[in-house]
């Protein structure tokens, strides 16, 4: 996950991770235990395919059902959300939870979809060109994006946070920023609002969250910003090195992107995620992923079901 460790810090880091694969592969870890664990397969919910589904006002659903399979674009570094293992290639995390029920509910199976890391700044041009079908990935709703692309949605509310190492004392919110060095990813709405609203903080850009924690722990930089949600994943990661301070200030809500005229396909995801939530897919998906990292699972946040324009 992260890059060429270098220093002291990024040994602990290292050796702190070890330590949890190793828990996870011996089973040894248990429920309450301190968070750090990935999502342990066995316990991942599995989702009812629908059978006979049929939507055929959508051209994005059309071409997966002929295709066979659904090409969803995600995040590969972001621990409990969505998370790629090097060695197997398999990709976890409640965002991938996510586009799983989605799959399964526009009948097509879960286990058939590929999955493609799409980074922030690339989502829009991703989905304009049908690089992908959908994209799960912590993927905030917003008006400007709404002009590019569509989303069905919300499934979660997240806030953005600050990052910072341990023994960091003088950070405790965005207006601490002044002359810091602040990392975020390029085209997020976090690099946004630091760029207008605390322009007196010295913004550094990267393609990912986790290079950003690379900084960190080298001391390139002074804090990450970015979700709370991502963040936390961070920190439950490497406690001794990192935490996350201060509270959100502000709400970003994850959507599901789709192609921006598809509306057939917004409206029959909104459908699904709200049968998921009534059947309880959404809170055992939360509980096996995200919910490791120590929050438990909250409301969630009501559909937008914003009319076809
Ligand atoms: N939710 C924010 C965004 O959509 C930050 C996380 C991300 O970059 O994916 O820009």
């Amino acid at each position: 996950m992260f890059r060429t460790p270098r220093v002291p810090a990024a040994l602990a880091l290292l050796t702190a991770l070890l330590t949890v694969v190793g828990a996870g592969l011996t089973g040894c870890g248990k429920e309450g235990s301190p968070p750090g664990k990935g999502p342990a397969a066995d316990k991942l919910p599995t989702y009812q395919v629908a059978q006979r589904f049929r939507l055929p006002d959508s051209p994005t659903w059309t071409r997966a059902r002929k295709r066979g399979y659904f090409v969803v674009g995600v995040k590969e570094d972001q621990p409990y959300l969505g998370e790629r293992d090097p060695a197997t290639g398999v990709y976890s995390g409640f965002d991938i939870e996510i586009a799983r029920m989605i799959s399964a509910s526009l009948g097509l199976d879960p286990k058939t979809i590929r999955f493609k890391t799409i980074a922030s700044a690339n989502r829009e041009t991703a989905l304009q060109n049908g690089q992908i079908d959908y994209y799960v990935g912590t993927y905030t709703i917003n008006a400007n994006r709404r002009k590019l692309v569509g989303f069905a949605g919300p499934y979660y509310m997240a806030g953005q946070s600050l990052l910072v190492r341990r023994d960091e004392n003088d950070i405790h919110g965005p207006e601490d920023l002044d002359g810091k060095r602040v990392c975020s990813a390029a085209g997020s709405t976090p690099y946004q609002r630091i760029r207008t609203d605390y322009p007196k903080a010295i913004l550094v850009a990267y393609d990912t969250y986790s290079v950003c924690v690379d900084n960190l722990l080298t001391y390139q930089v002074d804090a990450v910003t970015t979700d709370d949600a991502i963040l936390i994943g961070y920190a439950a990661k490497a406690p001794g090195e990192l935490k996350v301070v201060g509270k959100p200030f502000s709400k970003e809500p994850y959507g599901i992107g789709v192609p921006r005229d598809d509306n057939a396909l917004r409206f029959a995801m909104n459908d699904a995620l709200e049968a998921r939530q009534k059947n309880g897919d959404w809170k055992r998906a939360y509980e096996a992923t995200l919910g490791l990292s120590g929050v438990p699972a909250p409301e969630p946040p009501p559909i937008d079901r914003y009319p076809a324009s």
